[in-house]
C-alpha cells in the first residue's frame, strides 16, 4: 500500500528512474507462452511462438540489458525477438525501444495516439524507431498468438492496453495487459496539452469494467501485485490456482484508481488550479 501511495503521486520529474524500478527481478512465467522478464517495477512481457517472439516493454535504456539476461535465463534467444510493442510513450517503457531494435531488427509497433510523444525520447541522440502504428481494435499476430490494442487514454493520450487468450489445463483464459489507470502528478483542471484529459480518464475508468480480466497483468509490477503473486507462484503445487487469475484483484484495482482520480480532481477544483503548468 505504502508503494501505491507513492507511485499514485509521483511527479512526473520523478521519471529519472525511481529508487530501485529498475532492479533485477526473477523472470517466470504467468502462463501458457507468456514470461515476466521485466525489472521490479517495470514489467516486461515476452511471448513466445514458433515464429519468434514478441516482447511487450523495452523500459529505459538501461533496462534493456536485464530483460535481455533474463529472456536468456529462461532460456530464450534475445535475437528471436520478432515484434518489439512499445508501451505508453513514458521513458519507464519506451526508453530502450531503439537498444532493442538494435539488438534484435525487431518490429516497433506503436499506437499511433502516442507515436508523437514516443518519437520524442531519443537516448544519446537516437532516433526511435517506429514500423508499424495501431489503433484501437488492431491486432499484432505471430505464430498462432493474436494480441488485439484496446485505446485506454488519460495516463497518456494514447494509452494501449492488450488482450488475448491463454490456456493452462485444458482451461482458456482471457488475459489483458493493462496499460496504466494512474493519475501521477497530473494536471486535470485547464491542461493545454490535454484539454480532454477528464473525459479520458472517465471513459478509460468505465471501459476498464467492461473486460472480462481472468489473467491480470500492467506495466507496473505493482499496479498487478507482482511481488505477492510471484511469491504464491514459488510456493504453488499440483491443483493449486495460478496466482495470476485474478479477476477481483484487477475490478478493485480499477476502483481504487478511479477513487484516486475523482479524489484528486475535486482537489484540483477546489483549489482552482488550471492558469499554468
Ligand atoms: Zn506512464
Amino acid at each position: 500500500m505504502r508503494q501505491f501511495l507513492l507511485l499514485a503521486f509521483l511527479p512526473l520529474a520523478a521519471f529519472s528512474q525511481p529508487n530501485g524500478w529498475n532492479d533485477p527481478f526473477p523472470p517466470h512465467k504467468v502462463m501458457d507462452n507468456v514470461y515476466f522478464v521485466g525489472t521490479k517495477e517495470l514489467a516486461s512481457f515476452l511471448i513466445v511462438t514458433p515464429a519468434g517472439n514478441i516482447l511487450m516493454n523495452s523500459n529505459y535504456e538501461t533496462s534493456v540489458p536485464l530483460i535481455r539476461a533474463s529472456v536468456e535465463k529462461l532460456g530464450f534467444k534475445f535475437s528471436d525477438i520478432k515484434i518489439l510493442i512499445a508501451g505508453h510513450a513514458h521513458p519507464d517503457h519506451v526508453e530502450g525501444d531503439a537498444l532493442v531494435k538494435e539488438l534484435t531488427g525487431a518490429q516497433v509497433v506503436v499506437g499511433r495516439v502516442d507515436a508523437p510523444a514516443t518519437r520524442a525520447f531519443r537516448p544519446g541522440g537516437k532516433e526511435h524507431p517506429i514500423d508499424r502504428l495501431v489503433d484501437d481494435g488492431d491486432t499484432v499476430t505471430l505464430g498462432g498468438t493474436t494480441l488485439t490494442a484496446h485505446l485506454m487514454p488519460g495516463h497518456t493520450k494514447g494509452c494501449i492496453a492488450w488482450t488475448t487468450d491463454l490456456k493452462e489445463e485444458g482451461k482458456t483464459y482471457h488475459a489483458f495487459i493493462e496499460c496504466s489507470l494512474n493519475i501521477q502528478a497530473m494536471k486535470f483542471v485547464g491542461n493545454t496539452d490535454y484539454p480532454q484529459i477528464v473525459d479520458d480518464f472517465r471513459a478509460t475508468y468505465k471501459k476498464a469494467r467492461t473486460f472480462p480480466v481472468e489473467v491480470f497483468l500492467s506495466s507496473h509490477a505493482s499496479f498487478y501485485g507482482l511481488q505477492a503473486k510471484y511469491e504464491k507462484l514459488q510456493k504453488r503445487g499440483p491443483g493449486d490456482p495460478n496466482p495470476f487469475v485474478d479477476p477481483e484483484g484487477y475490478k478493485a484495482h480499477v476502483d481504487q484508481f478511479e477513487k484516486n482520480f475523482e479524489a484528486a480532481l475535486a482537489r484540483q477544483l477546489a483549489q482552482g488550479e488550471g492558469k499554468d503548468k
